[in-house]
């Protein structure tokens, strides 16, 4: 994807990128909105884009098929909302932002700060570079990669990592909470200084940047998967749902009217999260908007085979797409019921890049000049099982899917 326009020509969105459906804007992290302004962007999207509105893996919204002209207008509708986005690297924080009692510490400030800090380096460092902050609670950021990782420990300080996810990351032991922020900036420093496309695993010498500020630290500790689907209970009797998108997209209207329905039931805020999922914030009755939320067909339920597929935008969306992913990806998940319900998982590729994910699944499903490649127990890229006609790839992944007899 190319980008097609400077950083500042769209207030309020990160550089628009140019795909097959038209253009793509991402728009920056800043955590909760209120539902009101959650709302507006939903109709500004329909109104602008594609009528689409998706949630990315790491928790971003994103809306396409915007055109030169409709870009600048659902831009200005964003600033209208209170999204605007100064550039820098993205900064990753709880999606519930202070609310979770089961945080280590209120990490609210810091990521503000953070987040002020990192708009000196826009057009400094590649766009990609991130920073996460996890305060520590159920919700955490362990399964997401960053150039930065700060995670709150028991004892209030923050340990520091580099360039991973929370298990491949190179730790760069504790800092004090006061000092997250200094330890932050001089890595982020130490990356400018290498070039703009330069990213934290380039670093050579990374603990010696951050030597007269961090601290021994033993190993952090693995963590269960953190769960966004469900209720997630906040202080005071008052409630998060955390809702999923079928292959993280949503109709605008769609998602306006789940809004506006979660501004009626008292929700405070809605929260893009990880693994393609919404949180509605201090619901005084959680059940009442998930039964909602069901009716409108969004994922409410952990063990929704929905969630065990992963699709990239695919056909028409991306203009390297031989396949249409996502309109596939619902008879996948209708016939592939029997796998799904095992704990296995589908990957559905439009191209051989494999966007969408590089980790094996018990099929992964693949766009190719000759046809649908259908990879067992492998990733995109392994030798395929074979390959079949596009037309016959649903009938095929149901054959595939009905368990062998033992
Ligand atoms: S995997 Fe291919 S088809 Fe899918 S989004 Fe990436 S480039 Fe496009």
């Amino acid at each position: 994807m190319n980008r097609v326009a400077r950083r500042g020509a769209c207030p309020g969105l990160l550089d628009p990128m140019q795909t097959g459906d038209g253009l793509l804007a991402r728009l920056p992290q800043t955590g909760a909105l209120a539902p009101a302004a959650f709302a507006a962007i939903c109709r500004a999207a329909a109104r602008h884009g594609n009528g689409l509105v998706e949630v990315t893996a790491r928790g971003s919204l994103q809306v396409r098929g915007l055109t030169p002209l409709s870009v600048r207008a659902f831009a200005e509708a964003c600033a209208g909302a209170g999204i605007v986005g100064t550039g820098g690297p993205v900064v990753i924080a709880s999606p519930l932002g202070g609310r979770d009692a089961s945080a280590v510490v209120d990490s609210a400030d810091l990521v503000v700060a953070i987040r002020d800090a990192v708009t000196r380096y826009a057009g400094k460092v590649a766009p990609k570079v991130s920073i996460i902050v996890d305060d520590g609670g159920a919700l955490h950021l362990d399964a997401l990669c960053a150039d930065i990782r700060l995670r709150a420990l028991p004892d209030g300080r923050y340990a520091l990592g580099m360039a991973g996810d929370s298990v491949s990351a190179c730790a760069l032991g504790a800092v004090r909470a006061g000092d997250a922020l200094a330890a932050t900036v001089a890595l982020l420093d130490a990356i400018a200084t290498l070039g703009r496309d330069a990213r934290a695993r380039d670093l050579a010498d990374a603990r010696g940047v951050v030597a007269a500020l961090a601290e021994a630290a033993p190993p952090v500790q693995a963590r269960p998967p953190a769960r966004f689907v469900g209720r997630h209970f906040l202080a005071h009797g008052r409630a998060a749902v955390g809702i999923g998108l079928a292959f993280g997209q949503s109709e605008a209207k769609v998602l306006e009217t789940l809004a506006a329905a979660a501004m009626d039931m008292g929700a405070t805020g809605i929260a893009p999260a990880p693994e393609r999922t919404l949180l509605a914030l201090e619901l005084p009755d959680g059940d009442a908007f998930a039964r909602l939320a069901a009716r409108l067909g969004f994922i409410t339920r952990a063990d929704d085979p929905r969630r065990a597929i992963i699709a990239c935008a695919g056909a028409p969306a991306c203009a390297a797409a031989l396949i249409p992913t996502r309109a596939m990806a619902a008879e996948v998940a209708r016939v592939a019921a029997p796998l799904l319900a095992g704990g296995g998982s589908v990957h559905v590729s439009g191209c051989a890049k494999g966007c969408a994910s590089r980790a094996p699944a018990a099929l992964t499903l693949v766009g190719t000049a000759a046809g649908a490649a259908i990879i067992r127990d492998g990733r995109v890229g392994d030798a395929p099982a074979m390959i079949v006609p596009v037309r016959e790839l649903v009938g095929r992944v149901a054959a595939l899917s009905v368990p062998e007899p033992a």
